[in-house]
């Protein structure tokens, strides 16, 4: 299994770009159209309206 070095996304919306570091820590962006969780255990995501609204930025080792 590839490991996570970094659980982020940004937001088309707003542009934030979001981290989440800890496990079960939900950041949202400044809009709250989108968040991140999972911090290095694994990559979760939601959304309000759509899922185009994330820009998948995550890190991941050994590729
Ligand atoms: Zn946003």
């Amino acid at each position: 299994m590839r490991r996570i070095i970094a659980n982020k996304a940004q937001c088309r919306k707003c542009n934030d770009i979001i981290e989440s570091k800890v496990r079960t820590q939900r950041v949202k962006c400044s809009c709250g159209s989108i968040w991140v969780d999972g911090g290095k255990y694994y990559i979760k995501r939601g959304f309000k309206e759509s899922k185009d609204d994330i820009i998948e930025l995550s890190e991941f080792d050994g590729e």
